[in-house]
């Protein structure tokens, strides 16, 4: 048995026979025609590996096609394209000329210092190698799987796995890459076990065929591994297999509250990856997506059109489940520096949230389009809105909604308006006039993070006003329960977002006070359904 620890980059525990793939092998003589012609035969290989990818992308999904996709426009890269003929001008010939001219240009956005434009050399290094081989005439390697296997490779690259089975591929052992390169990325989402940064020597030809047992968790690899350690994989293995049927089963597990009505367990979201994993553990729905939190984080621009991509690249993450969206709620412990806003002495208590459609309307309008026009495109949504504490803030903003509707639809943008509006429960206000607010839209979400800091006047992030900040105080949960008795009332739905959805001990008070649908982080979400299943009943 030899031994190797490695760095665990995808959890998991798989045994298998080797499968090496080693791209380093090399060293053949290239001929060197006149520029001219080594151009022509670049240009040739160029529309070759256009056609390779445009195959590939055929066969694959999500993540994985957007890197095809962008190896395709890398393909026509001008900067990238002058570099490599300035190199064939030196007589360098096509395929050296791509390697050097592919080393030059990687380096350059290392030193960047950019995690996200390193992780993205791989990438360009995978769509250029494919360039390079078919100057060079080889073949490429097809990862023509017929059993399973662990693949043991230098690098995994995005266009390998486009090219593999995936039924075959039992786990990953590479010498090179890193935890955050996207091999290892769509090797957590598969939940296949991957282990990167391996000593070299695991490249050895001589290793395929023999058995290998890896542990995605700790890094270990063991080739041809002894007794004991294979009785002991394969214990955990049985154990593993065990819990997947258990969580798989939970997964699709309705739960009832003791009147029998269902509880629904929805995810609270912030871009279209997160729901996408959401609705794969389970969620029946997205309670909230933050949208102004993918503009804090990422420094998006926040145009009109890379609003409609966002929202409907979360629509349609969703898979046709309920989804709700909630406006921007800048302001408090959400600044956004971009926004040129007065600083004021309080801002919990100031502009935030819906209030800021009165000093940033064109972000407001702006936001209204891009909802309207993603509801427009991709089905019914739900939209609520922030920190509504006045009827005003509702009759208001519904204007500008309407402004925007009617605009848009007499230019033909739209045809029809397919979102349910909703207002967020989360000032005792709104709470306390919630009978006059379910008669003008059609649902709530009780917001509980900001209806306690406001309830209790104790500041959601200030630690030493922590023993005032009770989410399950009865001024609180009297509060919620005038909100769901008005919901009842006037018949619309009515959920909680807040964070204390996800504690037991907090969600059982908001069940009893006939709340049946809660939304939490989805890391809860099993665990809050079997705690439902033990304390009342279930049904699958
Ligand atoms: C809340 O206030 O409970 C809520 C869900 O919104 P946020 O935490 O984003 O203010
Ligand atoms: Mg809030």
């Amino acid at each position: 048995m030899v031994k190797y620890v490695g760095t665990p980059a995808s959890n998991g525990l798989a045994v298998a026979k080797i499968k090496v793939v080693n791209r380093r092998i090399a060293g053949f003589k290239r001929v060197v025609l006149a520029p001219h012609r080594e151009k022509a035969l670049f240009n040739a290989a160029v529309i070759l590996a256009k056609d390779e990818l445009s195959e590939l992308i055929k066969n694959s999904d999500g993540a994985h096609r957007d890197i095809l996709n962008f190896q395709l426009v890398m393909l026509d890269d001008e900067g990238m394209k002058r570099l490599i003929n300035e190199k064939i001008e030196d007589s360098c010939g096509a395929a050296y000329a791509v390697e050097i001219a592919m080393e030059e240009y990687c380096e350059r956005l290392k030193s960047i210092n950019d995690g996200y434009l390193s992780e993205r050399t791989t990438d360009i290094r995978d769509v250029l190698t494919r360039v390079i081989d078919i100057l060079d005439g080889k073949h490429r390697e097809r990862f023509e799987l017929t059993e399973p296997v662990i693949i043991v490779a230098d690098e995994i690259l995005p266009s390998d796995l486009a090219a593999m089975e995936r039924k075959y591929i039992k786990g990953f052992v590479t010498a090179g890459g890193s935890y955050q390169n996207h091999a290892n990325i769509i090797a957590r989402t598969m939940g296949i076990p991957s282990v990167c940064c391996v000593d070299n020597e695991v490249l050895n030809p001589l290793n395929t065929d023999k058995i290998v047992a890896i542990d995605g968790y700790t890094g270990e690899v063991f080739i041809t591994p002894n007794e004991g350690t294979m009785a002991l994989f394969t214990h955990r293995m049985n154990l593993e297999k065990r819990e997947d049927t258990f969580t798989n089963q939970l997964k699709h597990t309705k739960v009832y509250a003791p009147d029998n009505t269902q509880i629904h367990i929805f995810a609270n979201c912030n871009d279209p990856k997160d729901i996408a994993l959401a609705i794969n553990n389970g969620a029946e729905g997205i309670g909230l997506v933050r949208s102004e939190v993918l503009f804090m984080n990422c420094n998006l621009d926040l145009s009109l059109a890379s609003q409609i991509r966002f929202y409907t690249e979360c629509i349609r993450a969703c898979k046709g489940k309920e989804i709700t969206i909630r406006t921007f709620d800048i302001g408090a412990d959400k600044p956004l520096d971009r926004l040129e806003s007065e600083k004021e002495p309080n801002p919990a208590l100031g502009m935030r949230g819906v209030r800021l459609m009165y000093t940033q309307p064109e972000l407001f309008e702006t936001q209204i389009e891009a909802l309207l026009v993603s509801a427009d495109r991709c089905g019914k949504i739900n939209v609520m809105i922030p920190m509504v504490s006045v009827v005003e803030d509702i009759t208001n903003y519904m204007a500008m909604v309407e402004r925007v509707k009617t605009r848009i639809m007499a230019q033909g943008i739209i045809t029809q308006d397919n979102i349910n509006w909703g207002v967020m429960i989360e000032t005792p206000s709104a709470a306390l006039i919630s009978d006059e607010l379910a008669q003008m839209v059609n649902f709530f979400s009780i917001g509980t993070n900001d209806l306690t800091q406001y309830t209790l006047a104790a500041d959601r992030i200030n630690t030493n006003a922590a023993m005032y900040y009770n989410p399950v105080h009865p001024s609180v949960v009297k509060l919620i329960e005038m909100t769901v008795n008005n919901a009842k009332k006037h018949g619309i739905k009515v959920s909680i977002c807040g964070e204390s959805a996800a504690d037991f001990e907090s969600a059982k008070i908001y069940i009893e006070k006939g709340v049946r649908c809660l939304s939490m982080a989805q890391n809860a979400m099993l665990s809050i359904k079997q705690h439902i299943i033990d304390e009342f009943s279930s049904e699958s």
